[in-house]
């Protein structure tokens, strides 16, 4: 995936300074929290993932320097500050506590983790919707130690690295940057002596049943995503979110294209020389279909709307089929003497055979030129 040039993203010019830098990201990064926009949370927190990495990067002199010379490799994939949830504690330092604590920043107790469950479907569970119960595992408080991580008779102990705070402050450029303690994960304390049945989680793993809603139209790698499914936080912070990657099994007698299938029947020789009605499968059940006289091999027929729902909004695609004559590969006697009499009355003519027709005249008059 290409990435948009940083000065792009934020809407400035190359000689930008500091102060119009800050007011562009101001004014985009208002614009596109999450909270302004709730009716597309996920695009506006995408859209602020690049409008931060972009402010990261040029609020920083050696970094940006970097970035003029030599492009997004020379600042990595964010570069210094290792991952959204620290951009997040800029945002944060920048804006305080406007939005409260809604934005989920890293700031405080650790949100929970996201799960990723894979979930394989039939091809017509994918293409038609259907209700799945799945068996996500999650954590709760360890019953031996009641969620304290410490081996009976010991306490945890308040954390030297961050002094019990459970944030570091750092400097970067101009900014303070407070980040989440990554020796205590944010909870102020460790546990010298952990609990033998968590090993110092203070959790033990419980299963619960999360039913998922998969809409038409489903395909192979889609993401459906479960806000608040995931881990429970350790530490009284929210919830992670549970994503559900969805796999797709083969399916024996239709292929997918978009939200079209695409089917091949094999039809007798005399089906396609004479025209006939045929059954065709399809996602929605059985259905009759004209093949008319004279159908070719590999001809496709289109079958209107008896496809794939298209996922998450109105229309629905149409079956391809897709006829494959098929050549008796024996002839009994009778079989043969038939055939031997329809070659006999009908043998090269222009109309059974117009292709071979024509193909004959041309090798003829090839020929008799070359004399
Ligand atoms: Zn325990
Ligand atoms: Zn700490």
């Amino acid at each position: 995936m290409s990435k948009r040039d940083y000065y792009e993203v934020l809407g400035v010019s190359q000689d930008v300074d500091g102060t119009a830098l800050k007011k562009a990201y101001r004014k985009l990064a208002l614009k596109y929290h999450p909270d302004r926009n709730p009716e597309d949370q996920e695009a506006a927190e995408e859209k602020l993932k690049e409008i931060n990495e972009a402010f990261s990067v040029l609020s920083d002199s050696d970094r940006r320097a970097r970035y003029d010379r030599f492009g997004h490799d020379g600042v990595g994939d964010l570069g210094g500050f290792g991952g959204f949830g620290n951009v997040n504690d800029l945002f944060q330092d920048l804006f305080g506590s406007i939005f409260g604590d809604s934005f989920r920043g890293s700031r405080g107790p650790a949100r929970g983790q996201d799960l990723l469950m894979e979930e394989e479907l039939t091809f017509e569970e994918a293409a038609l919707g259907t209700e799945k119960t799945l068996e996500v595992p999650y954590h709760i408080t360890c019953d031996t130690c009641d969620g304290s991580g410490a081996e009976k008779g010991s306490k945890p102990e308040a954390c030297s690295v961050c002094r019990g705070n459970g944030e570091v402050r750092m400097q970067q450029g101009f900014f303070t940057m407070v980040r989440t303690c990554s020796n205590c994960g944010g909870s102020g304390q460790v546990i010298p002596n952990p609990c033998k049945a968590c090993k110092g989680a203070g959790l033990q793993e419980e299963f619960s049943e999360v039913e998922v809603n998969i809409p038409p139209g489903a395909y192979e790698g889609l993401r459906i995503r479960l806000r608040g499914k995931g881990e429970l936080s350790p530490n009284g912070g929210p919830p992670g979110d549970l994503y559900i990657l969805i796999r797709v099994e083969e399916h024996p007698l239709f292929e997918r294209d978009g939200d079209n299938v695409i089917c091949e029947i094999p039809i007798s020789f005399i089906q396609a020389a004479m025209g006939s009605r045929i059954d065709v499968p399809t996602i929605h059940g059985m259905t009759s279909m004209k093949i008319p006289a004279g159908t070719q091999p590999g001809t496709v027929f289109r079958l209107k709307k008896k496809g794939i729902p298209r996922l998450n909004g109105p229309g629905m695609g149409d079956q391809k089929v897709r006829v494959m004559v098929e050549v008796p590969k024996s002839l009994n006697k009778e079989q043969r003497e038939l055939l031997e009499k329809f070659e006999e009355i009908s043998g090269d003519s222009k109309d059974c055979n117009p292709k071979r027709h024509s193909f004959l005249e041309k090798v003829k008059g090839f020929f008799h030129m070359e004399e």
